[in-house]
């Protein structure tokens, strides 16, 4: 192909992106980097009924966290501008008189509650070859009768005039030659004379050939619409520059049952929106990835794979990487199942694979949350102890508590209280103080105590020694009832590691505290 690649993604803004639409725009934009091609941003806000305030700003945002940048449209520029149809009625306007002029399209005057009346009247009422005559539109009214109707300013829609009976071929670069008969279609409304705007389907045909758009990549579900688009191309005589489709297969449920919704995501617990979204309509508050402490290139990675992988099982990729092994043609027909487990795991891999420093900030700011003010040296030591760790969670589903991997930097909190909060109380209940503390432990602890105050130097390095040294001549095993001593409980790291990291002074007292309590 010798024409340059062009693709875009064209969101409506009537809600917060979905985490479907972010794996739409990531392979529009693996596409088109991969091919040298531009990546446009289309807002199509023609259904200013379904408008949501806030909408717009949010997807933005949304990608500029991810790191998906657009070459041209809404707040990026370009030569194609406007971006934003509700700023493009002018050119529309000019399209549908075309439509009107050749006949392909026709004036129609039916109320909305002429048309619900139909369809109580009909069942499965379309708006079709076979029905449009009975109806009140320019092709039943006669040309007189519409321009009086005009002339009085009554409202109208312009129908697209579908042909029945032919087969209409949709070329999908994921599922093949699709066809559908031009019966089962109605004539859609392509504008609406009371918000002089084109509907969804218009605006988007008219931007893609005006924008030089060469390959339409979205998500399954408008599938159903690409034979009218098919159609609207050739009624404009674009055939020849129509691009080229790819439907994206569905993401679905953890379960594999259906389409992924957001109410799956309130169920398993895992969010289907980039951002936290705060909806101006409800009121209600959904989580997003970013908040969940998911770092961009982890979602990245994640999702790339939900639909397509490169086939030779490497899953961690680079966004260059991506680029360069990305293949439309191999992407799956059927639906790729939300497996939000392996979404943790994405995001262990790319946490672990951070050089510390880049890590300690994040776990300075998790810590203050926690009302803690760490250094990143502090932050830093913590995560290297503490980030192969396992953590208890509760399973959203089956309510039952199961281990996982440390995958976020928020999961530490619970295995990190003790590095700064000292025990207050020893819970002789507790099942591993109970075992741990016995009748010798206040004795041996004041011994150790005695040892650590003695050494040259506080590292974990020096500690061993000399610890190492006493265990072999004494035969004893002090580790537990340190750790109570410590911690109070039994977790946390290497007890070495954990008493440098407090310091002598700390590590004493604690040790002095504990063996004044329990005695
Ligand atoms: N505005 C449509 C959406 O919200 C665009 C569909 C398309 O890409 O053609 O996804």
């Amino acid at each position: 192909m010798s024409q340059k690649v062009r693709v875009r993604f064209a969101p409506s803004p009537t809600g917060p992106l979905h985490i479907g639409g972010v794996r739409t725009a990531l392979y529009n934009y693996l596409f088109a980097r991969q091919h040298g091609g531009d990546l446009i941003f289309r807002i199509e806000d023609t259904d200013s009924q379904r408008l949501v305030p806030g909408a717009e700003d949010y997807i933005i945002e949304a990608f500029d966290w991810l790191g998906i940048k657009f070459d041209e449209g809404v707040s990026f520029g370009g030569e194609h501008g406007p971006y934003r149809q509700s700023e493009r009625r002018d050119i529309y306007r000019k399209y549908v008189n075309q439509l009107l002029d050749n006949g392909r399209a026709y004036i129609a005057f039916d109320t909305p509650e002429e048309l619900d009346a139909k369809r109580n009247e009909v069942e499965n009422f379309q708006y079709d070859a076979s029905t449009r005559l009975g109806m009140r539109n320019s092709l039943s009214l006669g040309g007189e009768e519409t321009q009086r109707l005009l002339d009085a300013g009554t409202p109208y829609t312009v129908r697209f005039k579908i042909e029945p009976g032919e087969d209409v071929h949709v070329d999908d670069i994921i599922r093949g030659d699709v066809v559908i008969n031009s019966s089962i279609l109605d004539d859609k409304v392509l504008y609406k004379s009371a918000d002089d705007l084109p509907t969804y389907h218009l605006a988007n045909i008219v931007d893609d050939h005006l924008m030089e758009v060469t390959h339409v990549i979205r998500g399954e579900e408008w599938l159903p619409s690409a034979p009218l688009h098919v159609l609207l191309y050739r009624a404009f005589g674009w055939q020849d520059t129509m691009p080229r489709f790819a439907h994206l297969p569905l993401l679905l449920k953890p379960t594999g049952n259906g389409k992924l919704s957001k109410r799956d995501g309130d169920k398993f617990g895992f969010p289907v929106f980039p951002l936290l979204w705060n909806d101006p309509k409800s009121g209600t508050t959904s989580m997003g990835y970013r908040e969940q402490g998911y770092l961009p290139q982890a979602v990245l990675n994640f999702l790339a794979l939900l639909g397509w992988n490169p086939g030779d099982g490497k899953e961690i990729l680079t966004l260059e990487e991506m680029v360069e092994k990305f293949d439309l043609t191999k992407c799956s027909k059927a639906g790729a199942k939300f497996d939000f487990v392996k979404g943790w795991w994405f995001n262990r891999e790319y946490l672990l694979a951070l050089p510390t420093a880049e890590v300690a900030p994040m776990v300075v700011d998790m810590l203050r949350e926690q009302n803690i003010e760490a250094t990143a040296e502090q932050a830093a030591a913590i995560w290297d102890m503490m980030k192969t760790k396992n953590i208890e969670y509760t399973d959203a589903q089956s309510q039952q508590t199961k281990k996982r991997n440390i995958s976020f930097v928020s999961d530490l909190w619970p295995l990190c209280d003790f590095f700064f909060i000292a025990p207050q109380t020893f819970n002789r209940e507790d099942k591993f103080v109970r075992k741990n503390w016995t009748e010798n432990s206040a004795e041996e602890m004041r011994a150790l105590r005695d040892i650590l105050a003695a050494l040259p130097a506080f590292d974990a390095e020096t500690q061993r020694a000399a610890v190492d040294a006493w265990v072999a001549e004494k035969g004893c095993k002090p580790w537990n009832a340190w750790r109570v001593c410590l911690v109070g409980q039994g977790k946390g790291p290497d007890m070495h590691e954990l008493a440098a990291f407090l310091g002598r002074e700390e590590t004493l007292r604690r040790m002095d505290y504990a063996i004044a309590q329990l005695g």
